[in-house]
């Protein structure tokens, strides 16, 4: 069976599945945030979960035009990122009233003040990271999860990703657990910091924007790593980044101007502190 025939099957469970989510047990939010670790004990997957679905998936249709008509024909051509966009159920990263608006090219409410990333936008940036088999991801700004699925679609490479908000957080490791993607670790707590457990990374994808590059994360890239961030003030147009690590060096590449979220917590208050001298 191919995996489009196989991907239209699995979505119905999905939805069953979120309506679910409102039961979800949410952490509290302390003062000073202290990492948790939420992710369900992990179980590497070979193949797509999402594509094993015996459920036809109602929005089929419309994701394959939303990829062909706003991704592929903005150029985006890697291969194993338009298949993980074309698979990854986006409308059931959405709260129910926007899952209609799932696949047009722009960002959806997700509650909290924050949205799901613009389609197209995720796969640039996840194009952008050039993953090579094995590599250790980690992301910045898990939000509803989307782009941690389709990181974790990819099929090669191991996930991890952080969101500061308890609620979120708790919220995507569910939608993540149920929709089959448990190798992804979901952690709550402030990603300006990183992952230092777990690290060194082979790449980290940004999603929030802070206003200078954290230095906890270039510190927690591999020689030859890849950094892809917004960075700008917050309310306005930033810059999109990719760094690449070498040596003790960092190269930056300016993609031209984005639109995110600000990156919060005290970790981007004490970097901005650090990194701007007294007058
Ligand atoms: N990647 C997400 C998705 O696929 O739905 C969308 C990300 S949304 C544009 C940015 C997210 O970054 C928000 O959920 C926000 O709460 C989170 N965030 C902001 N500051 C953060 C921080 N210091 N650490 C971790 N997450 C943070």
């Amino acid at each position: 069976m191919s995996r489009r025939v196989k991907g239209k099957m699995m979505v119905f469970l999905g939805i069953g599945w979120l309506l679910l989510l409102g039961a979800c047990g949410v952490p509290s939010l302390s003062p000073t945030p202290v990492p948790v670790d939420i992710t369900p004990e992990p179980i590497l997957t070979v193949d797509s979960p999402v594509a094993q679905s015996p459920t036809p998936d109602p929005y089929l249709t419309q994701r394959l035009a939303m990829v062909e008509k706003t991704i592929v024909a903005r150029g985006v051509t890697d291969p194993d990122v338009l298949r993980a966009m074309r698979t990854v159920p986006r409308h059931l990263f959405v709260p129910e009233r926007y899952r209609d608006r799932a696949y047009g090219d722009h960002p959806l409410p997700i509650g909290y003040g924050q949205t799901i990333s613009q389609p197209y936008i995720v796969a640039w940036m996840t194009e952008l990271l050039e993953l090579q088999p094995g590599d250790k991801v980690l992301e910045i700004g898990t939000g509803s999860g989307y782009q941690a699925a389709v990181l974790a679609e990819i099929g090669y490479v191991e996930v991890y990703t952080i969101e500061i908000i308890p609620e979120l957080a708790a919220q995507a490791a569910e939608r993540l657990r149920r929709l089959g993607y448990t190798q992804v670790r979901v952690r709550q707590g402030d990603g300006y910091y990183g992952w230092p457990e777990a690290a060194p990374f082979d790449v980290i994808i940004v999603t929030a924007a802070p206003d200078h590059l954290p230095q906890p994360l270039v510190q927690q890239l591999k020689d030859g790593g890849r950094i892809v961030i917004p960075i700008g003030p917050p309310g306005g147009y930033q810059t999109l980044w990719k760094f690449v690590k070498e040596g003790d060096k960092v190269k930056g590449y300016n993609l031209g101007a984005v639109r995110f979220v600000p990156l919060t917590g005290p970790g981007v208050e004490r970097g901005r502190a650090v990194s701007t001298p007294e007058r």
